[in-house]
């Protein structure tokens, strides 16, 4: 069931927003070689607190999750959990995804960064998965369907010969951080439930330089490639308006 929000949620749901994409803005800041992605978990959790908020993804799901972001290096497509063995280094892709929950609602967002000096092919990876998800957003208006986005997220990945992650989706996002719909990255125009204004939506593509095939790690969370290939991962929380889609998940 698709909880619609009043203008009342929104507007809590943006608190929660603007909260992550300030542990966004301090990660892309702080990220260099050297930190593990321990240090990186660390410094998110303090600032989610310090801003009245508690991480949304701490001790989510089953095994628990044991941090606060996930931190997912190169060939780690999403959910890699933070460790103090993980030493980011020049050349790497770190994509970190950070949930906060405040006020009864959560917001969730995910960047990519590169490290330092990152070879051409990773950079083209990143660049196409954030386009995939403004291509998908501009369609995010009322009467349009939910297999638009997909759709539009899809081709555009695929037309740089890359590989679309369909085992994860993006997401309905409110009161629980999990939410209807599913919001997969794959799909058909045209099909799949109508947008309404007041639903809530958080849409991250995952696109991979290979296979779009993935695997589960022993730790019972990390996914990653099935080829070893790096994958990048993009995400927002936005709302669906008269007016067209409103990001949630920016700074105040
Ligand atoms: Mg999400």
């Amino acid at each position: 069931m698709i909880k619609i929000k009043t203008t009342e949620d929104v507007r809590k749901m943006q608190k929660a927003g603007s909260i992550v994409a300030d542990v966004l803005c301090m990660i892309e800041e702080y990220i260099k070689p050297g930190l593990s992605t321990w240090d990186l978990d660390q410094a998110a959790e303090k600032l989610i607190r310090k801003s009245g908020a508690v991480p949304s993804f701490k001790g989510y799901g089953n095994p628990p999750f044991p941090g606060s972001v996930c931190a997912s290096i190169d060939h780690e497509v999403v959910h890699g959990i933070p460790s103090k063995n993980r030493i980011i280094e020049e050349g790497m892709l770190v994509s970190i995804d950070v949930g906060a929950y405040i006020d009864g609602f959560h917001g969730d967002a995910a960047r990519t960064f590169a490290v330092g000096q990152v070879s051409q092919d990773k950079l083209d990876l990143l660049r196409v998965t954030e386009e995939c998800f403004w291509k998908g957003l501009e369609l995010a208006r009322p009467g349009n369907r939910l297999g638009d986005l997909s759709a539009a997220v899809q081709k555009h990945a695929e037309d740089h010969g890359y590989g679309v992650v369909r085992e994860l989706t993006g997401h309905g996002i409110g009161r629980d951080l999990h939410e209807d719909p599913d919001l997969p990255n794959y799909g058909r125009a045209g099909h799949g439930i109508r947008l309404e204004a007041g639903m809530v939506l958080a849409m991250e593509p995952m696109i991979n330089l290979g296979t779009r095939r993935i695997a589960l790690e022993a730790d019972g969370w990390t996914i990653v490639t099935a080829d070893g290939k790096p994958s990048s991962h993009y995400e927002n929380t936005f709302a669906i308006t008269e007016d067209g889609p409103l990001i949630l998940t920016k700074r105040d």
